[in-house]
């Protein structure tokens, strides 16, 4: 068994998008500006708006976190994301979801500009992403495609099963599995609650990818020997034993299924970092997009 430590891939990125925008600066060209809109007081969500911003300082982005309390209306939030899309020093900008009830998330989602939409949300770039045109690819999928392309994880004519059909990870991630690309070339199988036979399925997959939200669902009798396995779940579970009070658990059980793994990412360390790295290559993508 071997860690895919989306940790240390992370850095190598991260590494790369620092020395790129420092040769930009050296040249006074402008440097990239991540915006992160965050409603409300979600512990989770403060904590990935946090790591994103903690992110830009590191390579050197320039960063605004704007905050508004959960009563903020949704002409409000609508009308920020327009003055984000004129805003011609912010390159890219996210909404962190989820948002409160009585905002509509598709409205708000559809309403950012898809050049500037790094999360790969906008349905102009789900479309792209789907023909394989040029857009920006949904953070976390993307991450995920970079972590095998990196660690040289052997795809093709792999049967790969992906449990979870979100529109943020799930879907576009069996879509750009399937296609005819480097990683890619798998033969997908994208399951959700209804799947039948959904042990017998996992058991057939050679690249195992959970992403649905129940802490240690995939157990080992569910995975076949020599398995690559991506965790994608991150669920806050209580532990007095920790000074917060919660860890973080993924979908799948790492104790007991990593050992009859080829490769499997832990949690956190694996999918997560991968997530942000991608956001960050979004951003410069975006700057450039953009003629800056
Ligand atoms: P989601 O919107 O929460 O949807 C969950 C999906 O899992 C649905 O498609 C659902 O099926 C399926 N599902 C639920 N129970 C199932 C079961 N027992 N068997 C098979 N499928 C089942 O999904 P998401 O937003 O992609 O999030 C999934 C997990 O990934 C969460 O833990 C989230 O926090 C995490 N996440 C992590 C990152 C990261 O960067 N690490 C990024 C995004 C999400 P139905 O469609 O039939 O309801």
């Amino acid at each position: 068994m071997q860690r895919l430590n989306g940790k240390t891939t992370a850095e190598e990125i991260r590494a790369e998008l620092k020395t790129a925008v420092a040769s930009r600066k050296q040249k006074g060209m402008k440097i990239p500006h991540l915006a992160a809109v965050l409603v409300g007081n979600d512990g989770g969500s403060m904590s990935y708006v946090g790591a994103k911003v903690k992110a830009c300082d590191e390579i050197g982005f320039n960063s605004s976190l704007i905050r508004f309390e959960d009563t903020l209306t949704e002409q409000e939030l609508l009308n920020k994301v327009e003055e984000l899309n004129q805003d011609e020093e912010i390159d890219g900008f996210i909404v962190q979801l989820p948002l409160p009830k009585h905002i509509n998330e598709t409205k708000i989602t559809d309403h950012i500009s898809p050049n500037k939409d790094v999360d790969g949300f906008h349905p102009m770039n789900l479309g792209n992403m789907l023909l394989n045109l040029p857009g920006f690819l949904p953070a976390t999928p993307a991450g995920i495609m970079e972590l095998l392309k990196r660690n040289k994880i052997e795809t093709s004519g792999k049967h790969c099963v992906v449990l979870g059909r979100s529109n943020i990870v799930g879907t576009p991630l069996s879509i750009m599995l399937s296609r005819n690309s480097n990683p890619g070339n798998c033969t997908v199988t994208l399951a959700h609650s209804r799947t039948q036979n959904l042990k017998e399925l996992c058991l057939q997959a050679d690249i195992l990818i959970a992403a649905i939200g129940k802490p240690e669902f995939v157990t080992k009798d569910m995975v076949k020997d020599d398995a690559v396995i991506i965790d994608v779940g991150t669920t806050r579970v209580s532990d007095s034993s920790r000074e917060r009070g919660w860890r973080l658990v993924g979908d799948v059980n790492f104790a007991e299924v990593a050992p009859k793994t080829s490769y499997i990412t832990p949690v956190p360390g694996g999918v997560g970092p991968m997530t942000i790295a991608s956001l960050m290559m979004n951003t410069l993508k975006a700057m450039e997009l953009n003629g800056k």
